[in-house]
């Protein structure tokens, strides 16, 4: 069967018509009613002329509209352009440039954002909101004027589904390319990593405009008709009301999420009973948080690891294998990875080097970026900037990204282990380690860490590291902060705490 990403959303609600495809704001919403309504939604766009080869911008967060408009628009042969919503005018400005979408759906929180690029960059025609703005379309009139009688475009495997914005942690964000081979192989992947089937509620709290959630949550739930438990933004007091009230059996978080579910000093084991797997990605998981985690709620946490550039899953520690805390897990099946020295020939095993991928889910290239394409996929392998280590059972263990190395003194210092000994101390919550710019050598480490207790010092900190790393690695100024500054995915702003 050919990989087109829309046909899971018709195969699901054939197979099973009544079960609840999503539960968002009380509303359950059944597989045959939400493939309806992306049916009418894309026969309102096509009416609108939207077809093959246009791009729609998407900014909203996580409600049962994102689903419908995402499926209509690929259902008219159209790429899906998702963005975080509380984006500024600038980088909205970007992506629609960028993109050349003609098309947005938006909350009504971004009107002013998308009356002023209307107005500036004129290349927006066509404006949905989801509330009512005066003298815009709402996503209920709008609907109004499909019909649920709807022929899919046709389209191929190649064809883009999906463009991705990386995000945005470094330097101008590029459009991740992504097919319909790329997006609905990841998303069938994914089925069989988690073991997924219809029977599965899965908490959808992760933003689903990200490609974490996009895939592992929305997409692979709809292609094997599990329910989606949808959630609009993240409290963690929410979220475990959510899987006890709603019997959740998978959760997929980033680690930030986990550090905060961890906090709650209400939740016991019990609410997290009916939860057979607990997913990690999108930012490295400290070994001790996921021994607390799984310590205090008995859900077991198994980590993987992807990027946009990569639809994303490329490694996971596998629900049949033993897995190894700390590693990402193994390459999955269909997907290829090695690790390379600069010239790309495979490091030997232990050493460090830098992740590649080979896989149908490796985009297609960045959008009118032809250069940035050229150096990020060599041969058809994809070049991910993430160094790592591969042990003999072909464990991975990502060390960092290769931008975020800190050099003192000639040697290299990988933050995330720094990081993993501050996170052992008990009265850390958080932390996260630069390079500062020394004049006697190069770079010295610097950690920001986030107290659990207010009597922490940095002295107390530096003992504490002393005997557990080398010299050189020992951070040499340590700063509290109340938090970190992260992105909506839970990844740390490096460049934040640089400046
Ligand atoms: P994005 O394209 O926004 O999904 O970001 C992808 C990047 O997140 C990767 O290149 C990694 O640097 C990082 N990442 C994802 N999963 C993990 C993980 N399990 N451990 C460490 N870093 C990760």
């Amino acid at each position: 069967m050919a990989w087109i990403l829309n046909e899971n959303l018709k195969n699901a609600a054939k197979q099973y018509p009544q079960q609840t495809a999503c539960l968002f704001d009380g509303k359950r919403t059944s597989y045959e009613q939400l493939d309806l309504l992306a049916d009418q939604f894309a026969s309102a766009l096509v009416k609108h002329g939207i077809g093959k080869g246009d791009k729609v911008a998407l900014l909203l967060d996580n409600c049962l509209q994102f689903v419908i408009a995402y499926y209509g628009i690929l259902r008219t042969g159209a790429a899906v352009v998702p963005m975080n919503p509380i984006y500024t005018a600038r980088e909205i400005a970007y992506i629609l440039t960028n993109s050349q979408a003609k098309t947005a759906i938006a909350g009504s929180a971004a009107s002013k954002i998308l009356a002023d690029s209307k107005q500036q960059y004129g290349t927006l025609e066509l404006v949905i909101f989801t509330e009512a703005v005066e003298s815009e379309w709402s996503f209920e009139q709008f609907m109004q004027e499909g019909s649920e009688l709807f022929e899919s475009a046709s389209v191929t495997e190649d064809d883009l589904a999906v463009i991705l914005y990386t995000s945005g942690t470094t330097g101008d964000p590029k459009g991740a390319m992504l097919t319909h081979r790329n997006l609905a192989s990841n998303a069938e992947a994914t089925c069989q990593l988690f073991d997924l089937t219809q029977k599965d509620r899965v908490v959808v709290v992760l933003p689903v405009f990200h490609v974490f959630s996009m895939t592992t949550c929305m997409n692979a739930s709809i292609a094997c008709g599990a329910t989606m438990l949808m959630l609009p933004k993240f409290s963690p007091a929410a979220v475990v009301d959510m899987i006890r009230d709603e019997k959740a059996t998978v959760f997929c978080g980033v680690p930030t999420m986990y550090s905060f579910m961890l906090q709650l000093p209400q939740a016991t084991a019990d609410d997290f009973c009916s939860l057979r797997l607990c997913v990690s990605g999108g930012a490295a998981m400290p070994v001790e948080l996921l021994k607390k985690f799984e310590d205090k709620y008995k859900a077991p946490i198994l980590e993987g690891y992807g990027l946009s550039e990569s639809s994303p899953v490329a490694a996971f520690n596998t629900l049949n294998r033993v897995r190894k805390p700390g590693s990402i897990g193994v390459e999955i099946p269909g997907v290829k990875i090695r690790v390379v020295d600069p010239d790309g020939h495979d490091v030997p095993t232990g050493e460090v080097g830098e992740l590649i991928i080979y896989g149908p889910g490796v985009m297609k290239g960045y959008l009118g970026m032809p250069e940035a394409t050229a150096a990020a996929i060599k041969d058809g392998w994809l070049y991910t900037g993430d160094m790592a280590t591969m042990d003999e059972e072909g464990f991975l263990f990502i060390v960092d990204r290769k931008k975020d190395i800190i050099l003192v003194g000639g040697y290299n210092v990988y933050p995330r282990e720094v990081e993993e000994v501050l996170y052992q101390h008990p009265a850390v919550m958080e932390a996260a380690v630069i390079g500062l710019l020394d004049q006697e050598y190069g770079e010295i480490v610097k950690a920001f860490i986030v107290k659990q207790d207010e009597q922490l010092t940095d002295s107390e900190i530096m003992n504490f590291c002393q005997d557990k790393l080398a010299r050189y690695k020992l951070p040499r100024q340590i700063e509290f902060l109340t938090e970190l500054p992260k992105n909506r995915t839970g990844k740390i702003l490096r460049r934040a705490l640089r400046s």
